[in-house]
């Protein structure tokens, strides 16, 4: 037997689909997969969901996808070449 080495995580039950759903909408990121617990707030999912009580909660909010600060400044940095912004200036 090859010895598979699995990283011991909690289930995330935020993410299980067949956790019961309030109607309360947590914003999760697309790539990084923190949630946002408030406004502008962006925090590890594990974290967020301590603060929010939900590892204890028999339900859980509805997801909605999206891009935390994080990840939208590191778009913008690797994004496409200037070439776009080519100045009208004459
Ligand atoms: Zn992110």
């Amino acid at each position: 037997m090859i010895p598979v080495r699995t990283e011991r995580r909690d289930p995330v039950r935020l993410l299980d689909k067949d956790m019961p759903r309030s109607s309360d909408i947590i914003r999760i990121c697309s790539m990084c997969k923190q949630i946002s617990t408030a406004l502008n707030k962006w925090v590890e999912i594990e974290e967020g969901l301590a603060q929010l009580r939900l590892f204890e909660a028999s339900e859980v909010p509805r997801l909605t996808h999206g891009l935390c600060p994080i990840i939208m400044a590191d778009l913008d940095d690797s994004g496409p070449p200037n070439e776009a912004i080519d100045s009208d200036e004459e």
